[in-house]
């Protein structure tokens, strides 16, 4: 079961099929399948009519909760960019590396206090705690695994995070993240240096050797 994901918002309810408008209040309804968490937003009137009553004894119903429709604003134009916490979670989703959780969990709570994600429920699923975030505003559902930090494992998770917010994503085929840190730390580094770091000891040995 993929319980690793973002689910946006349905921009007309998932029942009738009317598009919902600016400032219109919905129900989002959750449910657990073999394939991971599904949604479903419904207009008001649908809720009353056709979920309010049994909805909890459908089966894999898991959570509901209330929002307020709120029309996207355009996409403003996208200058080049470093990640920021925000895309990185995101992007960091879209991979769905197992190896990458427990990076997109650390960002998952620093936007939760940073009040860009709202915490709305916490789900046990396969054994384990699964957050479900929204994202207030476009109304997006993030749901991260909880990948059971040790103590002596979150700092270095931290580090990872750091330096992701820093460097960025590796590309798909680059290293996973347990070979981020064996990289030299982010020193600022006199550059023309042969010195510089291992990869200029190296050059150095190389030399000496031949
Ligand atoms: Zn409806």
């Amino acid at each position: 079961m993929n319980d690793w994901n973002i689910q946006s918002r349905a921009r007309a309810c998932q029942t009738c099929g009317n598009a919902f408008a600016d400032q219109e209040p919905y129900h989002t309804l959750l449910f657990e399948r073999r394939s991971g968490f599904e949604r479903l937003d419904v207009c008001v009137t649908c809720w009353a009519d056709q979920h309010q009553h049994g909805a909890a004894d459908r089966k894999g119903y898991i959570s509901h909760w209330q929002g307020l429709f709120t029309v996207p604003p355009a996409a403003p134009p996208e200058p080049i960019q470093r990640d920021n916490a925000e895309t990185l979670l995101r992007r960091l989703t879209e991979r769905n590396q197992p190896a990458w959780q427990p990076a997109a969990f650390i960002l998952a709570v620093m936007l939760e206090r940073k009040r860009v994600l709202k915490i709305r429920e916490t789900l046990r699923a396969e054994g384990r705690r699964v957050f479900v975030y929204e994202r207030p505003g476009t109304g997006e559902m993030f749901t991260v695994p909880d990948p059971q930090l040790r103590l002596d494992q979150l700092e270095q998770v931290q580090r990872d995070v750091a330096h992701l917010l820093e460097h960025g994503l590796p590309p798909e085929a680059g290293p996973a993240p347990e070979s981020i840190h064996d990289e030299p730390a982010a020193e600022p580094v006199a550059t023309g240096s042969p010195e510089a770091g291992p990869a200029g000891e190296s050059v150095v040995a190389e030399v000496v050797a031949s």
